[in-house]
């Protein structure tokens, strides 16, 4: 019988997906329009996986609002972020009240500048009714665009669209571009605002150092091209193609050795720049560290559960790696995320199963039929994985129960290895028995 109820979603409201896209950026506080609890829900999901505080304003809105429009509560907070913190730019984002009521958010916004201003303001819309935390950062990331971008000379840059990843990521995808040389802005950049350093004197700056300028997103109209890591949150590539004819690559998420592989041909493609012996090393010793694990990992069942492009990387890194991806299985509804499984599973003749815009209630009855050694996902999956007493790796966001996993990569090359060892390593660690290797 078909469920009316959603059981343990893996997924978040659009406002926590937007205030990651605006933490990315030097200098920007987001501002969530909505109620209290709308913008402590994000803060203490921040705060539990990247082991960081976050400066989040919210216009806390209450029952008043809800009759007589939420214009005044924001303006009034517009007035306090700015005297406050005078940032270079305040990122609205909206939620389910504020949307509700009806908010004309844009013009409350330009009506809280006063002529001459240098602070933007970026109103994203961010409904939490629909969508997730992949919608809620795509739509704000495609608003700062469609508020700063513009034309100007050309900057012989590549720009990365990063999504829902974390700061290890964005730090060894510039490792790659750094090895590649070549020239980059990343939309948007959390490896530092996230992942900030105390350093000697112990001072720490009101606003986290790091994130892009917003003198990069403008000049991003200028770059040689996009390069999406998650295509969930491609509608800006799309929009800087469409407006500034900046050629988009919307790709698989550069996880495991044929995704990778096409992550760095698009980089050569778009830069011209030739790819250097030590990214070859890099990939040799990705290929090297599945020789060395082949035996461990050979057939065994894996069952992946998070963010689309995440997900689908996964199941084709598995099924590269000798493992049977059986279960595949993301909240967020997205267009590449079948046509990716289906193809692995064409590819690598495994049978993977697809969920899609589900739950873990449901991800947890398809494990029970098709079968798990391994799970791999982020902290709402161990209760599933204690129940089948089979390890999980945690990946994805949010992570809450380890430290320290935002740290490391899962991208690229060297992202790969160190993921395939977790894995292989979760394997051997929960109940290794070196004369039955399959248990
Ligand atoms: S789902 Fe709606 S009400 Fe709940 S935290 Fe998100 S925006 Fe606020």
């Amino acid at each position: 019988m078909a469920r009316s109820v959603t059981i343990n979603p893996p997924k978040m409201c659009q406002p926590m997906g937007a205030i990651l896209a605006y933490m990315g950026v030097h200098g920007c506080v987001p501002l969530v329009h909505g109620s209290q609890g709308c913008s402590t829900y994000p803060r203490y999901n921040i705060a539990r996986h990247f082991r960081e505080s976050a400066e989040v304003a919210v216009s806390s809105l209450a029952e008043d609002a809800a009759i007589y429009g939420g214009a005044k509560n924001l303006t009034e907070a517009i007035k306090n972020v700015k005297s406050r913190l005078n940032p270079a730019l305040i990122g609205i984002c909206t939620t389910c009240m504020s949307e509700t009521i009806g908010d004309d958010v844009k013009l409350i916004a330009k009506n809280a500048l006063v002529p001459g201003d240098a602070m933007k303001i970026i109103p994203a819309s961010t409904p939490s009714y629909v969508g997730t935390h992949l919608t809620g950062y795509d739509n704000a990331l495609r608003t700062l665009l469609e508020t700063l971008a513009a034309k100007g000379e050309p900057n012989n840059k590549i720009n990365i669209i990063t999504g829902v990843i974390n700061p290890g990521d964005i730090r060894e995808i510039k490792n790659m571009l750094r090895i590649m040389n070549v020239k980059s802005i990343f939309l948007t950049d959390i490896s530092e605002t996230l992942d900030t350093p105390i350093m000697p004197g112990g001072h720490k700056p009101l606003l986290p150092d790091g994130g892009t300028l917003p003198s990069e997103i403008v000049d991003s109209a200028n770059s040689l091209g996009t390069i999406t890591l998650c295509r969930t949150a491609g509608s800006a590539a799309v929009y800087l193609k469409n407006k500034f004819n900046v050629p988009a690559v919307l790709d698989p998420a550069p996880i495991g050795v044929v995704n990778t592989d096409r992550f760095v041909q698009n980089i050569s493609k778009l830069s011209g720049a030739p790819i250097p012996d030590e990214i070859i090393r890099e990939r040799g010793r990705l290929i090297d560290s599945m020789v060395d694990v082949h035996h461990y990992m050979f057939g065994r069942k894996v069952a992946i559960f998070g963010d689309p492009d995440i997900v689908s990387a996964i199941v084709r890194f598995a099924a590269e790696a000798g493992m049977n991806p059986t279960v595949a299985m993301t909240a967020t509804r997205h267009k590449d995320f079948a046509p990716d499984i289906k193809a692995v599973n064409s590819e690598y003749s495994v049978d993977t199963q697809i969920l899609e815009g589900t739950d873990l209630y449901e991800f947890h009855k398809v494990v029970k039929t098709y079968g798990a050694e391994l799970i791999v996902g982020n902290s709402k999956g161990k209760d599933i994985a204690d129940d089948e007493n089979v390890p999980l790796v945690r990946v994805g966001f949010p992570v809450y129960d380890r430290v320290g996993v935002y740290r490391y990569p899962i991208i690229g090359y060297n992202g790969s290895i160190y993921l395939l060892d977790q894995m292989t390593n979760a394997i051997l660690g929960h109940k290794y028995d070196p004369n039955k290797l399959h248990q």
